[in-house]
């Protein structure tokens, strides 16, 4: 399905553009609007509450200058185009920049800053080099939504990673079970599951994206043996619930695909009005912990610049003040999180 990016985002949306603007989202954006027609299907109207029209369609907030514009500092760990050193055995590369929903929380906005990524060919004996050198025990493969490429395109770049990385864990990030989940076909499943061990980490947000078609997609990718993991994000009137959460994970468990991580709204330039406080994770985190099965419970996270790591949300590690948190990465080094 193909996706509407640009001015025309309002097309697919149900209801007129007077409405959306009136409903205090607009059509442009730094970030430009993409949106899939399955997603927007997912929408119920111009509603500034709507969970999927806060992810998908920009709103007037976005000019607020808060936050920073890379706030986990990759692009400064990018030692080759399209790589990124996350930690000493961790690394990701990115073969594409592409998205089938530009997702209004996205901390990789920056990518559309810089100079645009090769090719993913032409980055790929940078990439090769770099990984035959070192001690890789996962490679990331990201973006924007590696899954984006052609069937092909995936089954030889994971050839080619698989081969100069044979005991590495190949983890690929993709929204497209979310956002378009039509696109996991049984040919593009055979295709990962020659690479294994892969996992797949998907980004389920709310109890509206979790329906028979995404449920579909991730059976697809379970069949074919790819370990599933969520990578929630926390989003202010999204799902900053802790029983909209559970209604996420109960489903999740349901389709074979493990809550992962719950992640505190990265400090992103641009998505300040969907930031949840550091003190509201707290209390989710706290109460998730209370009342869920261990099946339910993603390690909720606060993911720290300069690999610091993921600092899980807890009062030995998070001191509030009045407008913002302290917290101790795993470094011991001490990083703000404003509210
Ligand atoms: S799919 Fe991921 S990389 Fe792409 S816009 Fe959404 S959050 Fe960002």
């Amino acid at each position: 399905m193909e996706s509407k990016q640009g001015n025309d985002v309002f097309d697919v949306l149900p209801g007129s553009r007077r409405d959306w603007l009136a409903a205090g989202f607009c059509a442009d954006s730094p970030f430009p609007a993409r949106v899939t027609p399955y997603y927007a299907s997912l929408i119920r109207g111009s509603d500034p509450r709507d969970p999927i029209a806060l992810q998908a369609v920009p709103r007037a907030e976005e000019t607020d200058p808060a936050g920073l514009p890379d706030p986990l500092g990759e692009n400064a760990r990018s030692p080759v185009p399209g790589l990124v050193h996350v930690y000493e055995d961790r690394v990701l590369v990115m073969p594409t920049s592409a998205c089938a929903v530009h997702c209004r929380h996205c901390n990789r906005r920056w990518r559309r800053d810089v100079a645009g990524p090769a090719p993913w060919h032409e980055m790929l004996p940078g990439w090769l080099d770099y990984l035959r050198r070192r001690q890789v025990a996962e490679l990331l493969v990201t973006g924007g939504d590696p899954l984006m490429l052609p069937p092909e395109a995936v089954g030889e770049l994971l050839a080619r990673l698989r081969e100069t990385l044979p005991a590495s864990v190949l983890r690929i990030g993709s929204r497209l079970p979310v956002v378009d989940p039509q696109r996991i076909t049984p040919a593009l499943c055979a295709t990962l599951s020659r690479w294994h061990p892969v996992y797949v980490n998907v980004q389920f947000n709310c109890p509206a994206e979790c329906t028979p078609d995404a449920g579909s997609a991730l059976t697809l990718l379970a069949d074919a043996g790819i370990a599933l993991g969520n990578q929630m994000v926390l989003l202010k009137g999204v799902n900053d619930s802790t029983e909209e959460i559970l209604r996420v994970n109960r489903w999740l468990v349901n389709h074979r695909c493990r809550p992962y991580y719950l992640f505190l709204t990265e400090r992103v330039r641009g998505t300040r009005h969907l930031w949840v406080s550091a003190a509201r994770g707290l209390e989710i985190a706290s109460q998730l912990q209370r009342g869920a099965s261990g099946l339910l419970q993603p390690h909720v996270v606060v993911d720290t610049p300069d690999g610091g790591g993921k600092v899980p949300l807890t009062p030995d590690r998070v001191r509030l003040h009045e407008t913002r948190a302290i917290v101790t990465d795993l470094k011991g080094r001490e990083v703000v999180v404003e509210d």
